[in-house]
């Protein structure tokens, strides 16, 4: 648990000990909201497993708008921006599976660990999230119960499934990432974003580097770490899959064309790094 992530005591001084006890058995998801794990393609033929952590913003009806105004609820704080157009394609276009989390990172982030006190943010950039503000234990405990856990199951067990048939598996992160971060503008179109494989983040920047319209980024905006990601560490690397993250800059991806585009560049992209792949028995 996080140390500046208080508990009970919190809930007291809201005087709403009895609404706190009352949701303490209750369910965070009610019948009504939607399941948080999506997937398109289950049966795809190809190597490639897509992820998508922050693919939607829904929030759960129980948790309101956690104090923001709607114009907060569709900026880069709380979701990916134009990725899940994006990953839907490209799973169509390569015949892969692609598995996507549904709920806003704002409720909990599915690629922080979730004992960081960035997986339920109670600051995104420069905003404060008044719902993320003084969660009982239990209250954090069921938001990981009911969305973290079942994704990363989910993923955990296709990943089972798929080593347990023998077939050739690499596991490719999407993400977007926002323009402008803090006031500063970001150069890159798009970058690749890993740690521990040395094998499909080189061929992956080779490819984009061959592009020559685009400004490509080597572990920019981001580079994965134990401590600011999830995915990639624990489904690719402690699998010892072949795996990258791929972070596509969101005003490039905001409407269908952008998106449809990019889903096209990627796949020819990653069909040709496949190859190379097999050629290499690296898969
Ligand atoms: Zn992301």
């Amino acid at each position: 648990m996080a140390s500046d992530v208080t508990g009970e005591l919190s809930d007291d001084a809201t005087g709403d000990v009895k609404g706190n006890l009352a949701g303490e058995t209750s369910l965070l998801l009610s019948g009504t909201d939607t399941a948080p794990v999506h997937e398109t393609n289950a049966a795809g033929a190809s190597p490639f497993l897509f992820t998508c952590d922050h693919y939607g913003r829904l929030l759960p009806k129980r948790l309101g708008d956690l104090g923001l105004p709607e114009s907060d609820l569709v900026r880069h704080i709380a979701w990916d921006i134009g990725i899940a157009g994006v990953a839907e394609h490209l799973a169509t276009l390569c015949d892969a599976h692609l598995v996507a989390q549904r709920y806003s990172r704002l409720v909990i982030d599915c690629n922080r660990p979730p004992d960081v006190a960035s997986s339920i943010p109670r600051l995104s950039e420069a905003t404060v999230i008044p719902g993320n503000e003084a969660l009982s234990e239990e209250r954090i405990a069921q938001r990981r119960r009911e969305i973290f856990d079942p994704y990363h199951r989910r993923i955990d067990a296709i990943i089972n499934q798929r080593l347990h048939q023998r077939r050739a598996t690499v596991l490719v992160a999407l993400h977007s990432f926002t323009p402008v971060y803090a006031d500063v503008a970001r150069p890159w179109h798009i970058g690749t974003l890993y740690h521990r494989d040395t094998t499909l983040p080189p061929l992956l920047l080779r490819a984009l580097r061959a592009e020559d319209d685009l400004v490509v980024g080597d572990n920019e905006p981001y580079a994965v770490s134990d401590l600011t990601d999830y995915t990639i560490p624990v489904h690719g690397e402690a699998r010892g899959l072949v795996n990258t993250g791929i972070e596509i800059r969101q005003d490039l991806i905001a409407d269908h064309s952008g998106q449809q585009q990019w889903a096209e560049r990627l796949a020819r992209i990653l069909t040709g790094i496949e190859a190379q792949l097999r050629a290499e028995q690296k898969i």
